[in-house]
């Protein structure tokens, strides 16, 4: 798979939560070359899988395929979009972004989120945040009425507004949604390098609605049901001038040790960090507690499910345009892959039991 193509098209296709009918039918159409089978869960997380009646050890791959944006809440009487945030964000990235909004019969109407004109503003307006239930979106309408005739109700999905483009460094990129169509990438890289090296259960997982909650997550591995699941999503680079945290652009794999809702497996980073030194694999490490990757829900399902987070760094992660290096999506796809054939039995008792640091 060329990553970049691979990137573009996942990256590009609009998809809020709970709306991720583009980009399941991408992973849909790749996983069908890839897997024995694809099914879908009663959610809408698209699951492929290899091998699915060998013996072994069954390990789940899961990526979310949402992006943060809004639903409309209301249609004014003047035409102007009031707005539902679906995700996180920060009202400062939003304000004057180019942002479009799908109607239901599946036409797509460019909008901007007004932003008041700075002139005049008292000093005071001017040095705080908006309330995110201030913003709308202006799609140029000229009456409530035209806005109805074209489709758009409350519940449609307003979606950001960017292309994926090639940066100064080649191997850099900046597009809406890489978080996580970056890691859907990751792993499809994977699941194909997998194709036919890997001899028992492994399920490549585009979950649904991670965003506000990790929820397709759930449904998808009460399907799965998993030994051993590694979840492939972006973390905050720490290398602007803005943000804080001890991965960079182009360092490779990050091992995220913990987040806001999941402490990885003692045992799976030993293993993983084993693994990346044998195959010279670039990992570093993200300990951040803000934010959370589906593994928050896979850890704790059924029994117990042995977890971890893979990250790829992002600048500006839950903006409107964020920055990835497609070399550190490479590189998780190396790590995961290289996790898969490093695993049997034998090693994921080891896993279970505690991991002693002079076993290898
Ligand atoms: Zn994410």
């Amino acid at each position: 798979m060329n990553t970049e193509r691979l990137l573009q098209e996942l990256a590009e296709a609009p998809g809020i939560s709970s709306i991720e009918d583009e980009p399941r039918k991408i992973m849909r159409m790749h996983l069908q070359q890839l897997s024995d089978r694809v099914y879908q869960d009663g959610l809408g997380s698209v699951i492929g899988v290899q091998n699915e009646d060998a013996d072994g050890i069954k390990i789940q791959f899961a990526a979310h395929m949402d992006e943060v944006g809004f639903m409309v809440k209301i249609v004014d009487e003047h035409g102007y979009l009031r707005l539902q945030p679906i995700g996180s964000m920060w009202t400062h990235v939003l304000l004057g972004q180019r942002m479009d909004v799908k109607a239901d019969n599946g036409r797509i109407y460019a909008g901007v989120i007004g932003s008041p004109a700075s002139h005049g503003l008292p000093k005071e307006v001017k040095e705080r945040t908006m309330a995110m239930n201030d913003l709308y979106l202006d799609i140029g309408a000229s009456s409530q009425l035209q806005v109805y005739k074209a489709g758009i109700r409350p519940g449609c999905m307003v979606f950001p507004h960017g292309l994926f483009t090639k940066m100064l460094d080649n191997d850099r990129v900046m597009c809406k949604a890489l978080d996580d169509r970056a890691g859907c990438a990751a792993e499809l890289i994977a699941f194909e390098y997998l194709h036919g090296r890997y001899n028992a259960p492994l399920y490549c997982a585009g979950t649904i609605q991670e965003e506000p909650g990790l929820r397709g997550a759930r449904t998808a591995t009460d399907v799965i049901h998993p030994d051993l699941s590694l979840a492939v999503d972006t973390t905050v680079a720490g290398d602007t001038p803005a943000d804080h945290n001890t991965c960079r652009l182009g360092g490779g794999a990050v091992l995220s040790m913990i987040d806001s809702n999941t402490i990885a497996h003692r045992g799976l980073i030993r293993y993983a960090e084993t693994i990346a030194a044998e195959k010279k694999i670039p990992i570093q490490y993200a300990v951040f507690k803000g934010g959370g990757t589906d593994s928050g829900n896979i850890h704790k399902s059924f029994e117990g499910i042995l977890s971890m987070t893979i990250s790829i760094p992002i600048r500006y992660m839950h903006s409107m345009q964020s920055i990835i290096s497609m070399h550190d999506v490479e590189a998780c796809a190396e790590l995961m892959s290289a996790m898969v054939l490093g695993m049997n039995q034998t090693k994921y008792k080891q896993l279970l039991n505690g991991w002693e640091d002079d076993d290898d």
